[in-house]
């Protein structure tokens, strides 16, 4: 096959990548051809429906004013939530910078739907590390859902990492809120797709035609044409510094899905009563605006950045998830590192090949919500923005750096090609067989 790019990094007296990577990486790139025209087919179908949704919702210039104190009669900010609604395919939304992450999101969408004695049932297995406070599977006394008197239940994985479908079908029955995590978080099952996701539902919603399901939609949006509204969700959940802001949103989280819903989470965001109607923007409109303008092709740079990484790791015989052929549903990649030296060396030099703090080297920390250290390489634009190229690992069995972002693939390439000459430069490669 002929090498449609070119290996060697092009600015003079630019980086210095060992011949050996460099050959690896045209390898590499030349096993994504069919994959890259696959996103970008994606990006093209997403980013009509975002042009669309912007068209028929008419956004205008003063739509990216701010406002300040109460906020009442944000322009700006009411027709933001018509645009994402409708290009997530849903009722109605609540997008705001002052959920400060996708954990607080998804924490106003429970607090706002669970009632005392209710009962939410996880169908996919444990959830996300940091909303095991907010449910309270870690002590109590601190205001955890538990705290306030909502049950929880889980349907386990089966042991290939895939939701067990008869189980949740007896399982939601009696239940208020069925919960499923689109992404696979910090852990190697696979990621669900929208299709999967619709399976789910049809047997949660065949067993008990009332739950409400709330999908924790981190890392997914944009990665494929639908979203799991279309696949029965009543309220998907996500962050403003993964994919749906496009990289421009300075913060914030979202919340889609069915008009009574969203409002009872508004409701909690706020206050009973006023719900979405407060709430001023300051003069976060234009970059949430712009961000999810730019979202599926930012997306689609991160999908790319994702085919690759999974492609040379592969070659270099490090395992990954998902494999580079697989079906995804969201922009990680999970790459089995075999050893900490490995893992340390891969994410410190993911950081050196960072825009922003490239010349400081991360260490393993004790991060709030997180209950094993944590190494991370995240040198962004803004703080902690994983849409942007980072990499972060648990240092813990078995080693896994889930790699994601890449707001452009020319430097999300470049980043990876960075991570691996610091794993060379650190005898952390077995080069010489290639
Ligand atoms: C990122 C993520 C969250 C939210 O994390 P924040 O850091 O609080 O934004 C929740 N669930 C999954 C699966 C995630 O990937």
């Amino acid at each position: 096959m002929a090498e449609i790019f070119d290996p060697k990094p092009v600015v003079k007296g630019g980086f210095v990548i060992e011949d050996r990577i460099l050959k690896l990486a045209a390898k590499a790139e030349a096993a994504c051809e069919s994959g890259f025209l696959e996103i970008d087919r994606t990006a093209r179908f997403n980013g009509e429906k975002v042009l669309k949704a912007f068209i028929d919702n008419r956004v205008s210039e003063d739509c990216m004013n701010g406002s300040s104190g109460y906020g009442y009669g944000d322009k700006g900010r009411d027709v933001l939530d018509a645009v994402f609604a409708q290009a997530m395919g849903a009722e109605d939304a609540l997008v705001r910078h002052t959920f400060v992450s996708g954990t607080h999101a998804l924490t106003c969408a429970l607090f706002g739907i669970l009632r005392a004695g209710d009962t939410m049932v996880s169908l996919t297995g444990r959830p996300y590390d940091t909303l095991e406070e907010v449910i309270g599977l870690r002590g109590s006394g601190n205001g955890s859902l538990a705290d306030f008197g909502v049950k929880y239940d889980q349907v386990d994985l089966q042991p290939d990492g895939t939701p067990d479908v008869a189980e949740i079908f007896k399982k939601v029955k009696g239940a208020k809120c069925a919960y499923i995590q689109r992404s696979r978080g910090y852990s190697l099952r696979p990621t669900l797709t929208v299709d999967k996701i619709a399976e789910i539902i049809k047997a949660a919603k065949g067993s008990n035609p009332d739950i409400i399901v709330i999908v924790d939609n981190c890392y997914g949006e944009f990665t494929e044409k639908t979203e799991p509204i279309a696949a029965g969700a009543d309220l998907i959940v996500g962050s403003l510094i993964k994919n749906p802001g496009g990289g421009l949103a300075h913060t914030g989280g979202y919340i889609a899905g069915g008009k009574k819903y969203v409002e009872q989470c508004a409701y909690r965001l706020t206050c009973v009563g006023m719900g979405k109607e407060v709430g001023c923007s300051l003069n976060e409109n234009k970059a949430m605006y712009q961000g999810l303008f730019f979202a599926p092709d930012v997306v689609a740079n991160a999908l790319k950045t994702a085919l690759f990484t999974a492609n040379i790791m592969t070659m270099l015989g490090f395992e990954c998830y998902p494999a580079p052929t697989e079906k995804r549903g969201d922009i990680i990649t999970a790459v089995l590192m075999k050893n900490p030296d490995n893992l340390t060396a891969f994410i410190q030099g993911i950081q050196k090949g960072s825009p922003v703090d490239s010349f400081v080297a991360p260490e393993a920390w004790d991060m709030p919500g997180y209950d094993s250290q944590v190494i991370m390489a995240a040198g962004a634009f803004n703080n902690g923005a994983s849409i942007e190229l980072s990499a972060d690992a648990p240092l813990r069995e078995p080693y896994a750096a889930y790699v994601q972002g890449g707001l452009t693939y020319t430097t999300g390439r470049m980043g990876i090609l960075l991570a691996l000459q610091e794993m060379f430069d650190r005898k952390c490669l077995k080069l010489f067989e290639l």
